[in-house]
């Protein structure tokens, strides 16, 4: 008998472009959200995008509740959940980097209530994805949640972002193509839950990032159209799969452990494309496809080194032979790698000297 069953829970409303800000209250009309909005957005993208929205809305005549959270903690979700009952929220709208929807992601499933992710940077997959993510003590967890109901991604916005936001975006989404090896491999020997169909979406969505590396340049729109556009992607890849498995293996496994070995060191996606640099490598040796991702990450001045990313090479060799364990997730590092592989593999890379 036939049972298996699943659910795929996508965004409904995507919107992407120069001035969609000012669409965020037709958007959330066209969803038939009622009653009051809780804004959660952090001190910078207030400024640029979160007190704008709320006078669309007081135009409309619908008074948004705002919390303006500073760190991506647990207690800013506390927190944003306590305002959200006291001001008897109905619905959340994450206005802001990461931080910022992430918080408001977490706290809307708590809460039980829908959101609406408004990125001000293209800086990871996180702003249309299903999963959450917040350090808690010296870890960062990642926690299943629901994607938004709708995405508003300015581009006008988005391009005057740091432009290293931009480049973590996309190194996050070429480390695409060694999630999704991590992802085949897991299923040849774990038999773990695969999908053709995410994998491919996730390793094409890389693949036209990669093919678009001369579009990604400072201060051109076009730049955070092509980013945010694979990010959405990215984060579809991972919904319709139901897990983070298209687009997180063990070069995610090694940022996070360089998240608990040198905190704050370097940007998500900065780390995770160093680290898909050598898991392509181990996955396929000197001749595969671990230069061409070097050269993507290269040509867009994403970090390619250990040095580029502010991290001493011990640091890096001590997460690459530790990180298999922070997660039960099957990846290419196996039962993990000794001391003398993870330092071969990091200099044949040239991640370190
Ligand atoms: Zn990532």
């Amino acid at each position: 008998m036939f049972e298996k069953s699943t659910w795929i829970r996508l965004p409904r409303n995507v919107v992407v472009g120069h001035g969609v800000r000012s669409q965020v209250v037709d958007v959330v009309d066209d969803l038939h959200l009622q009653g009051r909005p809780l804004f959660v957005t952090s001190p910078t993208p207030r400024e640029v995008a979160a007190d704008p929205i709320a006078a669309d809305f007081e135009a409309a005549g619908i008074e948004p509740a705002i919390v303006t959270i500073e760190k991506a903690t647990f207690d800013a979700v506390e927190r944003v959940i306590e305002v959200a009952e006291a001001e008897e929220a109905s619905y959340l709208v994450g206005i802001g980097g990461g931080k910022a929807i992430d918080i408001a992601k977490l706290a809307s499933h708590h809460l039980e209530m829908g959101f609406c992710s408004v990125p001000t940077a293209a800086s990871h997959d996180g702003i249309v994805s299903n999963r959450g993510s917040v350090p808690d003590g010296d870890s960062r967890h990642s926690v299943a949640a629901e994607p938004p109901l709708a995405v508003v991604a300015d581009t006008g916005i988005l391009a005057e972002a740091p432009w290293e936001l931009t480049t973590a975006g996309c190194a996050d989404i070429i480390s695409n193509y060694t999630a999704v090896m991590d992802w085949r491999l897991a299923q040849r020997l774990q038999d773990v839950e695969y999908s053709e169909y995410a994998a491919a979406l996730s390793e094409m969505t890389a693949e036209i990032l990669v093919d678009n590396a001369d579009l990604i340049r400072p201060g051109l729109e076009e730049s955070a159209w092509v980013v945010t556009k694979a990010l959405m992607s990215s984060g579809v890849a991972m919904s319709i799969a139901g897990s983070s498995r298209p687009a997180s293996g063990a070069e995610h496994l090694f940022s996070h452990q360089l998240d608990r070995l040198a905190p704050g060191a370097a940007l998500h996606g900065h780390q995770v494309g160093v680290g898909s640099i050598m898991t392509a490598y181990l996955h396929q040796g000197a001749d595969g496809i671990w230069r061409a991702i070097r050269d993507a990450l290269a040509s867009i001045d994403a970090p390619t080194t250990a040095a580029e990313l502010g991290i001493d090479d011990e640091t890096v060799i001590e997460a690459l032979t530790t990180c298999h364990e922070i997660r039960d997730r099957y990846t290419i590092l196996g039962s993990g790698m000794n001391e003398r592989a993870a330092r071969d593999v990091a200099t044949k890379t040239g991640v370190i000297d």
